[in-house]
């Protein structure tokens, strides 16, 4: 038998001079995607070992993509179906997953991401007090005005509530209309997104960040803070995200003839443009304001699938134990079915991930207080099937004894069956002011 310790996509993480190894999890099913029929497995080291035949020194090898190591993973083969089962009569139940595919927010999440040149460098984005927030307002994600929103909703159900419910069960027909219609109304007062930002509220925002930052002491030395510095900084790292196309750099200059304002990127800018809405011309002004765009791929992903918790928590796994980290390999939210050819998710999953060969799936929120009951048993039903060695649940925001003590439970539930359970959420300088702004 012949150990092989192989090289993990090298051009991944060009950044840094630490290599990454496929550094497996001790599964045998994992080894036919590498070596094939060769006879082989998977050392307690988890590198992958195959058997040399005399007269024959080479070794044909595939090295899979991510997606189907993991697809492997989640569903097993056969022998690897037959698993934990709460009945004692029926000692062993089929792995009820047979297929498994990015979900829609796993799409969002990676779209994200590859915008980026790595995940490190997404990581410290998302990790970064300053373009966090602006983003989280930008989006309509901010969490406080997320609370001010929902508090005339939930005095408003709180209202209708008892009476709805008594409607429900005389005519349900028509409760449902009502709420229908008082949903539709709800979703039309809330805007379209369209994230953009002029140039001076970024400029005005990061002043007051650097303020805020210097308010300690120790801080305020050696740091410059002067009005040309700051917009120098400032100006660097926007032109930074411009060319990975997070920012979408153009102006929007009014109308006179129809008065509308309308949006055009840096490319489309020349001396006069046509105005979108009632094809007139505009001479733009000399010095016309820069205006950011978001781009929509952003904006919707953290919009409407909320995708930042989770792209901070894999940041965080992958950068935070550099140095003991030889692997890591990961793939976000993945729906696991019955089959390839089933309509409905049987479960979700917010990432799953090998980190130095060890199997682990997370599940993230935004809040901690969104770890109810209901998702608990679903993270515990997910665990007693696919068995990984790791589960890691993660929360924005919220309290950490509050995550602990939900950790503790899980841990009761599958500490027994050689599953480890930790809690994660962000360490307190992710919310303070930072000085530094590059990616
Ligand atoms: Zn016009």
């Amino acid at each position: 038998m012949l150990d092989l310790k192989i090289q993990y996509h090298p051009e991944r993480f060009l950044y840094t001079n630490i290599d990454y190894w496929w550094i497996l999890p001790k599964r045998n099913e994992i080894k036919h995607l590498f070596a094939g029929n060769r006879l082989g497995r998977i050392t307690n080291e988890g590198l992958l070992s195959v058997e040399t035949y005399e007269g024959n020194k080479n070794i044909e090898l595939a090295v899979p993509d991510d997606f189907s190591i993991f697809a492997c993973l989640l569903t097993g083969n056969d022998y690897y179906k037959y698993q934990y089962t709460d009945n004692i009569r029926k000692p062993m139940c089929k792995n009820p997953f047979g297929h498994i595919s990015l979900s829609d927010k796993g799409r969002y999440v990676r779209g994200f991401i590859e915008l980026f040149s790595s995940l490190y460098h997404v990581g410290k984005f998302v990790s970064n007090h300053y373009w966090r927030t602006l983003v989280e307002r930008l989006c309509k994600r901010n969490i406080e005005e997320v609370y001010q929103k929902l508090k005339p909703i939930k005095n408003k159900l709180n209202k209708v509530l008892p009476q709805l419910l008594k409607d429900f069960a005389i005519e349900p027909k028509s409760a449902t209309e009502y709420l229908a219609k008082y949903i539709l109304n709800q979703a039309r007062s809330q805007n379209v997104i369209t994230a953009e930002t002029k140039f001076d509220y970024l400029f005005k925002e990061f002043c007051l960040e650097r303020k805020k930052f210097a308010s300690n002491e120790e801080r305020n030395k050696g740091f410059d803070r002067g009005e040309d510095k700051n917009r120098q900084d400032l100006l660097n790292s926007l032109s930074e995200l411009t060319e990975m196309s997070v920012f979408f750099q153009g102006i929007k200059p009014r109308c006179k003839n129809c008065g509308s304002s309308f949006w055009y990127s840096a490319e489309e800018i020349k001396s006069t443009i046509v105005c979108r809405g009632c094809k007139s011309l505009i001479d733009l002004p000399v010095e016309s304001e820069w205006n950011y765009r978001l781009n929509d791929l952003v904006t919707n992903a953290v919009s409407y699938h909320g995708v930042l918790p989770v792209i901070w928590t894999l940041g965080h796994l992958l950068s935070y134990d550099f140095s003991c980290c030889e692997s890591f390999i990961y793939v976000p939210s993945v729906s696991l079915y019955e089959n390839y050819a089933s309509k409905k998710p049987l479960a979700e999953i917010d990432f799953v991930c090998i980190i130095d060969g060890k199997f682990v799936i997370g599940e993230v929120k935004t809040n901690v207080d969104e770890f109810s009951s209901i998702e608990i048993n679903k993270i515990i039903n997910v665990s007693k099937n696919i068995l990984p060695n790791e589960v890691i649940i993660a929360a924005f925001y919220g309290e950490n004894v509050k995550l602990d003590k939900i950790a503790k439970n899980l841990s009761m539930h599958l500490d027994p069956l050689g599953i480890s359970v930790k809690s994660i959420t962000p360490p307190p300088y992710v919310f303070e002011p930072e000085y530094h702004i590059c990616i």
